[in-house]
């Protein structure tokens, strides 16, 4: 009996690591894998296709189900046509959207240079479309041979490992807020876990930007605001006309707010 972290690495090892979020799971195959291994259907990659939809079934020992289908046509690997994108250059206003929409870090650019597509290292996952504002990214064929199963292993392994230095990058830049937000932010937890499990990957750390208030600080927040604003009221009230007591309420609250304030 496998362990279930054992099982979602070994349901992840056979998805695509595109990272496209087509099959639901808006974060990439390692939700996706998450899922299937407390029993979601194992069909639903769409950049696999069948062969991936099988060999689930095979791992997983359920009824093979027919694959999601793609919009493209399948190649002869059973699987749909492999897409790259393509920037028109001479478009482009450099606003670099289409760096943080890239989960394999495949866009090079700088704030208002013209970007470029890596194209060796895109998958085609077409996430960099939707936020480019001037709307000049394509996508093409690819016209490169289809990998056999060991280029297939290797593609996917350095994919996973760029999709995990990506999460590093974004989860620092969501930190010190520097950049565009394209995408929503992803589930950084789930990755953190898995990066300690694999030795391909980068070691993902979570950092905790909210600032630690405590209960007690909370608290203490409202009190005080509560003693200024009734300060105020009877500073307000005793500026129209004196009374004994309400200048006695004013000192002792007055007290407390010092007392308070210079713990
Ligand atoms: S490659 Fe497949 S499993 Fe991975 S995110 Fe895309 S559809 Fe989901
Ligand atoms: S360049 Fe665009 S299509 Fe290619 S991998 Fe990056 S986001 Fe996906
Ligand atoms: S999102 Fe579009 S316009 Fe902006 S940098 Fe990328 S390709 Fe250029």
């Amino acid at each position: 009996m496998i362990s279930q972290i054992a099982l979602i690495q070994r349901i992840d090892a056979l998805l695509p690591q595109t990272q496209c979020g087509l099959c639901g799971h808006r974060d990439g195959c390692l939700p996706y894998a998450k899922a299937i291994a407390e029993g979601e259907a194992a069909n639903k990659c769409v950049p696999g296709g069948q062969p991936v939809a099988d060999a689930l079934a095979e791992l997983l020992q359920r009824p093979s189900l027919k694959a999601e289908e793609s919009v493209w046509p399948l190649q002869s690997d059973g699987r749909p046509q492999r897409m790259k994108a393509i920037i028109r250059e001479d478009e482009c206003i450099g606003c670099t959207k289409c760096i943080s929409a890239c989960p394999v870090d495949a866009i090079i650019g700088s704030g208002k240079l013209m970007h470029s597509v890596l194209t060796d290292l895109c998958t085609g996952c077409e996430l960099c479309i939707p936020p480019c504002p001037v709307d000049c990214i394509d996508l093409v064929e690819d016209l490169n041979s289809l990998p056999n199963e060991i280029e297939r292993t290797i593609e996917q392994n350095d994919l996973r490992q760029r999709y995990y230095a990506h999460i590093q990058r974004e989860e620092t830049r969501r930190l010190q807020r520097k950049g565009p937000v394209v995408r929503a932010e992803i589930d950084t937890a789930l990755f953190a876990q898995f990066s300690t499990q694999l030795d391909s990957v980068p070691v993902i750390e979570v950092a905790d930007k909210t600032p630690t208030v405590t209960q007690q600080d909370a608290k203490s927040t409202i009190e005080l605001a509560k003693l200024r604003t009734q300060i105020k009221k009877l500073e307000k009230q005793l500026s129209v006309r004196e009374d004994v007591t309400k200048r006695a309420q004013l000192l002792t609250l007055t007290e407390q707010l010092n007392a308070w304030q210079g713990a």
